[in-house]
């Protein structure tokens, strides 16, 4: 099950560290909730954690973006309560495009430090696609790349964008990927790269990746070309099913699409983690929806499969595996209990009840 996305067992690095509050029992969970249909999906997340009385306290948090000498930042108080929570369940924040503020999403994994992007995709029993048997788990580096924002024109015409690969960021992401590999039974661990190009920078992290691997004898390394893995992955994802793939920052965010895609059906069911060394956070992979906002339409599955990967990391099996079972079954149950992304009739809140009545 997907549950088992972030096993019983923890990696050593990223490993959850929060403590329940001694007088109420419950762990405190920073929560934001975001633009467009944001509030109507964490609604959903309440609702149900409410009704299967989960041990999680939600503190609201908000992260409207603030400039600080021309830079983007997030406030005092949200870093102060996703640094004492630890964790944190975020809904899709919007970013302007081309002026205003930069991407908040890339500003929280700056912030703190959010250095592997966890991409589980399963393909979900009882609502059909191409393919019925996907299940591919992609880690992708989140910090570096082509997105560490250093571009500039040399002469007019000409523009220089660096591509930034550390041994620092190869090395903390190679070691999660492969601990995650091992803790979830998935005994192949597939570096994707183009060191046939990109011979220094994709070459290093490869290196790395081979450097590491006596430390763990028990997966089997295995090295692909990205454009091979794009053609393997579209047409047998199943041959994915016992790997880990990891892969540089750009190669990550578009193969992690593919794969969503693949099995998916709808960006409405594809959950993610953001995983940093103290803090995580856990958060649907689809943006605010504007098309959609504040009518009742969107698919809170996104957002509730993350909350389940955060529970996991936070080591609440037993809810994390009753809420990831009620919403699962509520999908399969057929298109009166589905939202309209996947050809049903239900509205946010008619599928939230149909959950809480599956718990
Ligand atoms: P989008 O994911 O918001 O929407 C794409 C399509 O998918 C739309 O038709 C939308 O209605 C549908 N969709 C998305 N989520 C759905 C859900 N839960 N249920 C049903 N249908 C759903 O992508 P976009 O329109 O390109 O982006 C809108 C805004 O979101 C932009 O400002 C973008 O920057 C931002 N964004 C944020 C994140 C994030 O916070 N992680 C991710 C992607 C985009």
């Amino acid at each position: 099950t997907l549950s088992r996305m972030l096993a019983t067992k923890q990696p050593s690095i990223g490993r959850y560290a929060g403590k329940p509050d001694p007088t109420t029992g419950k762990y405190k969970v920073s929560f934001i909730e975001g633009d467009g249909v944001g509030p109507e999906i964490s609604k959903s997340v309440k609702r149900i954690f409410a009704a299967a009385d989960v041990p999680v306290e939600f503190e609201s948090c908000e992260v409207k973006p603030l400039l600080v000498n021309g830079v983007t930042a997030i406030s005092e108080e949200a870093q102060k309560s996703i640094n004492t929570n630890l964790v944190a369940l975020k809904g899709p924040l919007a970013t302007p495009v081309g002026k205003g503020h930069r991407s908040m999403n890339l500003t929280l994994r700056k912030t703190f430090g959010l250095f592997a992007n966890l991409r589980p995709a399963k393909s979900i029993e009882g609502f059909k696609t191409i393919y019925g048997d996907v299940d591919l788990v992609l880690i992708r580096e989140n910090t570096e790349g082509e997105y560490a924002g250093i571009e500039h024109a040399i002469v007019p015409g000409v523009v220089q964008s660096i591509k930034l690969i550390t041994r620092e960021a190869s090395e903390r992401v190679i070691r999660y990927a492969y601990e995650y590999a091992r803790v979830s039974g998935r005994p192949r661990l597939v570096v994707v790269h183009k060191s046939t190009i990109q011979r220094l920078a994709d070459g290093l992290f490869v290196r790395v990746a081979k450097e590491m691997a006596p430390e763990f004898p028990d997966v089997k390394l295995e090295t692909e070309l990205i454009d091979n893995t794009v053609l393997n992955v579209v047409q047998d994802p199943s041959s994915y099913s016992d790997a880990v793939s990891v892969c540089p920052n750009l190669y990550g965010d578009i193969l992690s699409d593919l794969n969503s895609g693949l099995c998916a059906g709808s960006l409405g069911l594809t959950p993610s983690g953001n995983i940093g060394h103290k803090v995580s956070i856990f958060e649907a992979v689809h943006g605010s929806a504007p098309d959609i906002a504040g009518q009742n339409k969107a698919n809170p599955t996104a957002l509730l499969l993350s909350s389940v990967m955060m529970l996991n990391h936070m080591g609440l099996h037993k809810y994390a595996d009753q809420i990831e079972k009620a919403v699962l079954t509520t999908i399969a149950a057929g298109p009166d209990t589905r939202t309209g992304d996947l050809r049903g009739s239900a509205s946010t809140s008619s599928f939230t009840d149909a959950v809480i009545k599956r718990l």
